[in-house]
This record gives C-alpha cells, sequence and structure tokens, in this order.
C-alpha cells in the first residue's frame, strides 16, 4: 500500500490518502489541492511534488 500524506507537501494539513496505485494517490491529491487549497491551476511541478512524497506503507504498522 501506498501512502500520500498532504502535511508533508502543505504544513499543517492532516489530509491524507492511501491507495494500491500512485496514479490513483496523484489523482486524489489533485482533487484534494483543488478544493481544500485553492490550487485551480495544477502545474507539472506540482504532480512531481506529490511523486516525489509518496511512501510506501508497512503492512506491519
Ligand atoms: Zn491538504
Amino acid at each position: 500500500m501506498r501512502l500520500f500524506e498532504c502535511g508533508s507537501l502543505v504544513p499543517g494539513c492532516p489530509w491524507h490518502t492511501r491507495a494500491d496505485e500512485d496514479a490513483e494517490i496523484v489523482r486524489r491529491a489533485v482533487e484534494h489541492m483543488r478544493e481544500t487549497h485553492g490550487e485551480t491551476v495544477i502545474r507539472e511541478n506540482m504532480i512531481e511534488n506529490i511523486k516525489a512524497r509518496i511512501v510506501d506503507e508497512t503492512e506491519a504498522a
């Protein structure tokens, strides 16, 4: 399982999401950026920033 925590990109934001596919996480994260952080224009480097912060979540956690 893969995990993205918005707080790693936007300090203080508690939103996070989990998915099997990075593409699915990016899709949800972009939606969250639009709705919660008012990012109406999603730039390429935003996608890169999200991808760079997706981490593996150990199943034992
Ligand atoms: Zn957020």
